[in-house]
């Protein structure tokens, strides 16, 4: 049995110690068949061909290849294309799913000449939908991009990469490059590889030429962002799903996913088959996600700032960010992590992890996260904890500059509530996870 490390990527923050989360990577005996797969990445990460935003990943990345598949976008006017977005109900896929078309109604009627910025650095080091995106169907990103741009009467693109990821930025450079004909001028930034580096206040501040850190913000980007003028930002799967909505039209977008959830959504996955980027169509079975019995295991979802599932909870729900909601769960940016062993030991290292990536600016964030970390981890080794790491909690939230502690705070949270047998057993000295060891 394997593990990968997925915490960090070799980063030491502040010098404390970088947490080491082995995730299940457990052989690639259960891969299913007839599907292909791209593998990119140095950890092998495998893309599934999807049946709408990666259907045509086979055909290459190429913009010929791209308009052989999905055509040529049209020039949508802004009042029709809202109209779409409403009824499709497209929502943002960085995390925070926001109404896209109210983003974009924004970025329209605030004052000033608005810009576009797609962000593909996706700091939280086990997502790799965006860099999936990126190296498979670039020209989708691009189209997406290009017809906000064009909406919004803007000429101005800005492509944020991972600045680590050489494979990335070659494909967008590339992907750029077969674009010089149109009249939009595209302008590369390369993020910091940290947590925080990706939340919006941050890409602003790289764009400046400032620390790509988050900062305090009194208005929303689409109103005030790069250079104080309107700025429409969002993740590179929002604007490929954008894309599909203009290339292919409502009927096509809505005939994926549930009439109250229409479309698909990338999910970056890390169970029993190992690392892949797969589209499921929102209302998809989470047995028909994961490897084979991971769903009777517990599951991290929404990545290190989610939300646990108890084993077995996700065998009765679906892809859908409205009945993961129903039971307190959240979707998130896609991450779903199937731990391979404890999730209270895991949830210990995802915490200490993202203690080591506060930015520093926030005494509460700075100075809090390291402690509810330490309170967590003596949960875990049977030594208390438990009341500290809920007063803890309640002492970070609400009081960072950005989501980092809240986010946090939501996933300690949740690993106590959804675990209490487990808190029990560990604090008589055992874990359900060791051999024989029932404490
Ligand atoms: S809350 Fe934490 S991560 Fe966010 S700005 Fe403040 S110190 Fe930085």
């Amino acid at each position: 049995m394997g593990a990968h490390q997925l915490l960090g990527r070799g980063r030491s923050g502040r010098g404390r110690r970088t947490a080491a989360v082995a995730v299940a990577d457990r052989g690639r005996a259960g891969r299913r068949t007839g599907m292909t797969a791209a593998v990119l990445g140095p950890l092998g990460v495998d893309v599934e061909r999807g049946p709408a935003v990666l259907a045509a990943i086979d055909s290459g990345p190429s913009l010929a290849a791209h308009r052989r598949w999905h055509g040529e976008p049209g020039r949508p006017q802004l009042t029709p294309l809202l109209a779409d977005l409403e009824r499709v109900g497209l929502r943002g896929r960085g995390g925070a799913g926001f109404p896209f078309g109210r983003k974009l109604e924004a970025a329209a009627e605030a004052s000033g000449r608005p810009s576009v910025v797609v962000n593909l650095s996706e700091g939280e080091p086990a997502s790799a939908k965006d860099a999936a995106l990126a190296r498979t169907a670039p020209h989708l990103v691009l189209d997406g991009a290009v017809t906000a741009a064009r909406v919004l009467g803007s000429r101005e693109v800005h492509l944020v990469v991972p600045g680590a990821d050489l494979q990335v930025r070659a494909s967008i450079e590339t992907a750029v490059r077969e674009r010089r004909d149109e009249r939009i001028r595209f302008d590369m930034h390369r993020a910091d590889e940290a947590f925080v580096a990706g939340q919006a206040a941050a890409v602003i501040e790289l764009m400046a030429g400032r620390p790509n850190r988050p900062v305090t913000t009194w208005q929303p980007a689409a109103v005030r962002g790069h250079r104080g003028r309107p700025t429409l930002l969002s993740n590179g799967e929002t604007f490929a799903q954008l894309a599909l909505l203009v290339l292919h039209g409502v009927d096509a977008y809505l005939a994926h996913g549930t009439p109250g959830e229409p479309g698909t959504a990338l999910l970056t996955v890390h169970d029993d088959l190992g690392c892949r980027v797969v589209e499921a169509e929102f209302g998809t079975k989470w047995e028909a996600v994961l490897a084979s019995d991971d769903v009777d295991r517990p599951v991290l979802l929404g990545g290190y700032h989610g939300t646990w599932a108890d084993a077995g909870e996700l065998r009765d729900l679906t892809v859908s960010r409205t009945g993961l909601a129903d039971v307190g769960l959240t979707l998130g940016a896609g991450v779903v992590l199937v731990p391979d062993g404890c999730p209270l030991t895991f949830a210990a290292s995802v915490t200490s992890y993202l203690a080591d990536e506060s930015a520093g600016r926030c005494g509460p964030c700075f100075n809090g996260l390291p402690a509810l970390a330490e309170a967590l981890h003596r949960v875990t080794t049977g030594i208390g904890g438990r009341g500290e790491t809920e007063r803890l909690c309640r002492m970070v939230e609400r009081r960072g500059a950005c989501a980092h502690p809240d986010g946090t705070a939501r996933m300690v949270r949740s690993a106590l509530t959804r675990f209490p047998a487990e808190v029990d057993r560990h604090a008589r000295g055992g874990c359900s996870y060791r051999a024989g060891g029932g404490g």
